[in-house]
């Protein structure tokens, strides 16, 4: 549903992965894959979460990014340049904070600046300059154990920025601090971003926390595991000031939630990872449903945004990106990013008289290599099979999904189009 964009290539890019993939020797001597062929971009001014489970390789895509670990395979770059070494222009703030121990505050970001080369007054101006900025003004000759954890990152960031980065990477930096704290740093994280005259123009975070990115992010990379691969890319328009109990936020997190565990499949990696052979699994959608939302559309000046169409018909988020998908399947409507677009044969639809619209479904479910499959089963059978015969090839083509969901949705447009019907006192499938 919504548009994934996996291969970004415009020179408008701050930092860029290209077709990364990573291979870890084991101590056996063994190769570990964890990342296949993963292009991430950075764009100036924006905020990018790399969203998936432990283990996906989220981590190893920023080191990557970062410059701290070169690629079995792929390109990383910077403004258009290849990048060799550490990349220029990144501030890392890491999830153990990685703070020498026996260092001050001061102390800790000054040996950052030191690594950079940087003379001593500069060094002085600068580090003094982020720990104000971070709120930890009177706290410089304090060392870590003598601080709590949110202060804690609160250094790990002052020290990220002290070398003015144009891209702030975050590895997971609040997931070793309580709620609450985590709530405010995360606010405070915004706020230095968003002034556009200053650095840093953007930020590139990682996390396994869905409502985490849902505030934080403009665009929300969802990786899946095993080895880590892009499996979508979801783009978060809500407006901020963001509130994460706001009702589009919770239905993003919904929406995301689908999709990491596995009940959503978005477009883009659904044409690129399933088999030949094998087809797209039907939305669970009824079709008044999708007549409903076509009607809503239609009344709507033919577009909204699918979170308002959610609320307004006060649909359960799950079953509106289901009713979408199918309306979407049937060219009923486009989904560019988060809007739902009425699509010319959509609005013939919905505004034909029944017998014209239960034509148009005709015509539209033989478009679909599903219905055709079982429609030509059904006629070189002499119009009639078991319900098992079907069963079977269902289980065939799908041999993911729950057959008994995929055969209820399927009689149901089957009927509408009068294509064919089941029978449940002789269990059979026949053409009308
Ligand atoms: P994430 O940050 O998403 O939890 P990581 O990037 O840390 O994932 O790790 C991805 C996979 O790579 C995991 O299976 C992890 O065990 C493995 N891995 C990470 N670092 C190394 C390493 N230095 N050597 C071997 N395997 C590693
Ligand atoms: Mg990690």
């Amino acid at each position: 549903m919504t548009i994934a964009n996996t291969t970004e290539t415009t020179t408008e890019t701050l930092c860029e992965a290209r077709n990364i993939s990573h291979d870890f020797t084991m101590p056996n001597g063994s190769k570990l894959r964890v990342l296949e062929d993963v292009s991430v971009a950075v764009k100036p001014s924006e905020v990018v979460a790399l969203l998936g489970p432990s283990g996906s390789g989220k981590s190893t895509i920023l080191r990557i990014l970062a410059g701290l670990i070169k690629p079995t395979e792929g390109e990383v770059l910077y403004r258009g340049q290849r990048v060799h070494g550490l990349t220029p222009g990144v501030g890392i703030v890491f999830q153990s904070f990685a703070l020498y121990p026996w260092m001050t505050v001061t102390e800790n970001v000054n040996v950052v600046l030191q690594a950079a080369g940087l003379a001593p007054e500069e060094i002085r101006e600068r580090t003094e300059k982020s720990i104000r900025t971070v709120g930890l003004a009177g706290f410089e000759e304090a060392y870590p154990r003598e601080l709590s954890g949110g202060m804690k990152q609160r250094l790990g960031i002052a020290r990220a920025l002290s070398v003015n980065p144009e891209i702030l990477f975050m590895d997971e930096p609040f997931s070793h601090v309580d709620a609450l704290t985590a709530e405010g740093l995360r606010a405070e994280v915004i706020d230095l971003w968003q002034p556009q005259d200053q650095n840093p123009s953007s930020v590139l975070m990682v996390s396994h926390d869905i409502k985490e990115v849902v505030y934080m992010a403009d665009r929300i990379i969802v990786l899946s595991s095993h080895p880590g691969r892009v499996r979508t890319v979801v783009q978060n328009t809500i407006a901020r000031p963001r509130d994460y109990r706001s009702r589009e936020s919770e239905q993003l997190v919904d929406y995301l939630h689908e999709i990491i565990t596995g009940s959503e499949l978005p477009d883009v990696p659904v044409t690129t990872t399933r088999r030949p052979g094998m087809v797209e699994p039907l939305p669970h959608a009824t079709t008044s449903a999708i007549t409903g939302l076509l009607e809503y559309l239609d009344a709507h000046n033919g577009m909204d945004e699918i979170f308002e169409i959610a609320a307004a018909t006060d649909q359960e988020f799950g079953t509106m990106i289901s009713t979408v998908k199918a309306a979407e399947m049937l060219s009923f409507v486009e989904t560019p990013q988060q809007d739902v677009v009425l699509a010319p044969l959509g609005r013939r639809f919905v505004r034909a008289d029944t017998d014209e619209r239960k034509m148009i479904w005709r015509e539209q479910l033989l478009k679909l290599r599903f219905f055709r499959e079982i429609y030509d089963l059904l006629r070189s059978e002499e119009g009639e099979v078991d319900a098992e015969v079907v069963h079977e090839r269902i289980t065939a083509m799908m041999p993911q999904e729950k057959y008994e969901s995929i055969f209820d949705t399927m009689v149901r447009w089957a009927r509408f189009g009068n294509l064919f019907a089941y029978d449940e006192d002789t269990d059979r499938v026949s053409l009308q």
